[in-house]
């Protein structure tokens, strides 16, 4: 009899030899580390007023949210949360799910089913892609960077449904969707845009709000963004924003809404709290692109062949080439105590493993001079010798 488990140690050895396994590395409460690798973009997660509208809301409403959103888990939070997210963005309405990905895989499935097309970005996150396998809908992968190659996929859909589904600000290079364009040619064609904005919010746009207010289509009422609590926000949970009619009809059809826990009090008084700093600090937006051209800066003059490119947002990728390389770098990085995140297939394509340091509005002046000390003495080995080699210090 064949062993049952067997292939998940060939597979286990298959990613150890492709330099692909992952692991886990708990952090310590307090990391001595600068942490360019979290999406914790506005430096939030650890703000005190942030932490105690975790507190508040769970001494108020309890630990769990107790049930499904349609039964004991909305609690008045939820309705202050999806008032003032809808408010920031410049929508019309809002729902909160557990998460962005649950957020994703809602919204997509509930807009699309059985008979719809929907055309997803080549470079979707794995949330739209797994949505969109999900809906039953027939799938086509395009790039929503070229418009015209979206309306020709549309021009031949045939009939029914279409929604078109991209990240606005892609997560892994911070490449910004052409989303006037793309809104065109759904509008021409009958189709809703879903713009996944957990990158743009509170990056991008007035005042944090986005890259869909930004491009002026929040309340347009064939878009939809959804968004993550947990990057620039620095809590956790989802949201979908649009139409009141796009969220009633979510509200009785999207299954990851309706048969999943609602979000947790402390999630959602937290988010409450983000919002309001995010309120009284707009320049905390400003500070972050700062510090995103700091860190850029730095990495171009560690390593000018690496063609490192002006920030659009939060994200600094620095394209290494073979995993190998890419996680030596990573781990030098630590050594020398910078945390820097790290890319390698499939969340990248191969041959392009990279470092992808995250800049955050609270890097001190401090923290930027360590990053660039540490890049130039991680980096500039590499791309002054042999890239294929892993040949890092540390
Ligand atoms: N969309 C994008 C573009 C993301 O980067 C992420 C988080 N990695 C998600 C959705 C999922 O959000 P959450 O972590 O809240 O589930």
């Amino acid at each position: 009899m064949d062993d049952p488990l067997g292939w998940l140690d060939t597979t286990a050895e298959a990613r150890r030899a492709a330099g692909l396994r992952r692991v886990l590395s708990p952090r310590d409460v307090v990391e001595p580390l600068v942490d360019l690798a979290s999406n914790d973009y506005l430096g939030l997660a650890r703000d005190p007023r942030v932490v105690e509208g975790a507190v508040a809301a769970t001494r108020t409403w309890g630990a769990g949210s107790t049930g499904s959103r349609l039964v004991t888990g909305s609690t008045r939070l939820h309705a202050d949360l999806e008032e003032s997210l809808a408010d920031l963005v410049g929508a019309p309405a809002a729902l909160v799910f557990s998460s962005g990905y649950t957020a994703n895989l809602g919204a997509v499935t509930a807009l699309s089913g059985r008979g719809a097309v929907v055309v997803s970005d080549v470079a979707a996150h794995a949330s739209l892609v797994d949505a969109a396998r999900l809906s039953r809908a027939r799938v086509a992968v395009t790039r929503c960077s070229r418009p015209a190659d979206v309306d020709a996929v549309l021009a031949d859909a045939g009939e029914g449904r279409r929604l078109v589904v991209t990240d606005g600000v892609d997560s892994v290079d911070g490449g910004l969707a052409p989303l006037t364009e793309l809104h065109a040619v759904c509008r021409a064609r009958g189709a809703i845009l879903l713009v996944d904005d957990a990158h743009g919010l509170g990056v991008r746009g007035p005042g944090g709000a986005g890259l869909v207010a930004e491009a002026g289509l929040a309340g347009e009422p064939d878009v939809v963004t959804t968004v993550t609590l947990s990057k620039s926000l620095g809590s956790q949970g989802g949201a979908v924003l649009g139409s009141p009619t796009v969220i009633a009809h979510l509200v009785d059809a999207a299954r990851s809404f309706i048969f999943d826990t609602g979000l947790a009090p402390a999630c959602v008084g937290a988010a409450l709290a983000a919002l309001e700093v995010l309120r009284l600090e707009p320049d905390r937006v400003g500070a972050l692109h700062r510090a995103a051209a700091a860190v850029a800066a730095s990495a171009r003059a560690a390593a000018p062949g690496l063609g490192v490119a002006d920030p659009t947002a939060a994200m600094v990728p620095v394209v290494l080439g073979e995993p190998d390389l890419a996680v030596a770098a990573r781990d030098a990085c630590a050594a020398a105590g910078l945390r820097a995140g790290c890319f390698r297939p499939p969340s990248v394509p191969e041959g392009t493993s990279r470092l992808r340091l995250t800049a955050r509005a609270d890097l001190t002046a401090d923290d930027l001079a360590l990053v660039d000390r540490v890049l130039h003495d991680v980096l500039g080995p590499i791309v002054g010798g042999s890239r294929s080699s892993g040949a890092v210090p540390g």
